[in-house]
């Protein structure tokens, strides 16, 4: 799999002819509504999949922490999704830390993630970002934004979806970290599980790193998501 760029990735925005939903199978209905001109749809997700979230978070509580005076109660150890399992001084920390301004901005990419959505793009299908955005930072909305068009390019600022409830978006994969993705709706998407030590007993396709193999996985997920929409 090369790691060339494809022109579809600086397009703007496409805009979707879609057939008359009457005349279409279940099917056919499910595979019009997760690919954009025959290409499948791959949703991805950015905090501790796209950026190193964990240590960001972690290098703002040891701040923190460090001016109270009181231990630093994050460690890259953490077991679990929910970072709030402390008692009440350590989670107000870590809350503050999670809704800190500097945030964000401060949030390296994953290794090998930015050439490696690029190749996705390329070779595997329409690619978009998916986040949720927590209401309590006030600039978290603004602020992923800037983060995306500043790491990956500003044409990936236009494929950012920020949303509280993933299961209401279309694709055919959502590559996430978190254990279990719940939402509204019946999401039409698989699962790809991003390894992290907290999802270690989610079922499902998974994939540690950002590498030639992982890439791999994507495709051949995606191809058999695909058929399995086809009925
Ligand atoms: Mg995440």
């Amino acid at each position: 799999m090369s790691s060339s760029i494809a022109p579809a990735a600086a397009t703007p925005r496409q805009r979707i002819t879609m057939p008359s939903t009457a005349k279409l199978s279940s099917s056919a209905l499910a595979q019009a509504v997760t690919t954009i001109d025959g290409r499948p749809i791959v949703l991805c997700d950015i905090d501790g999949v796209k950026a190193k979230w964990l240590p960001g978070v972690i290098r703002l509580t040891q701040r923190i922490a460090a001016e109270r005076g009181v231990p630093n109660p994050l460690t890259l150890e953490h077991p679990t999704w929910d970072m709030l399992t402390y008692d009440e001084d350590a989670n107000e920390i870590i809350r503050e830390a999670m809704c800190h301004p500097e945030l964000y901005g401060s949030l390296e990419p994953e290794d090998g993630s930015v050439e490696a959505l690029h190749t996705m793009q390329a070779e595997i299908g329409e690619v978009f970002l998916a986040s949720t955005a927590m209401p309590s930072n006030p600039t978290a909305h603004s602020a992923k934004a800037e983060w995306v068009g500043r790491v990956y390019g500003t044409q990936w600022a236009d494929r950012l979806i920020l949303t509280a409830d993933k299961t209401a978006l279309r694709g055919v994969v959502l590559i996430d970290d978190k254990p279990e993705i719940t939402g509204v709706m019946r999401p039409l998407w698989e699962h790809i599980v991003f390894h992290r030590r907290y999802n270690a007993e989610t079922a499902g396709v998974r994939i540690h790193d950002w590498s030639e193999e992982s890439l791999e996985t994507i495709a051949a997920t995606v191809e058999r998501r695909l058929h399995e929409l086809a009925g």
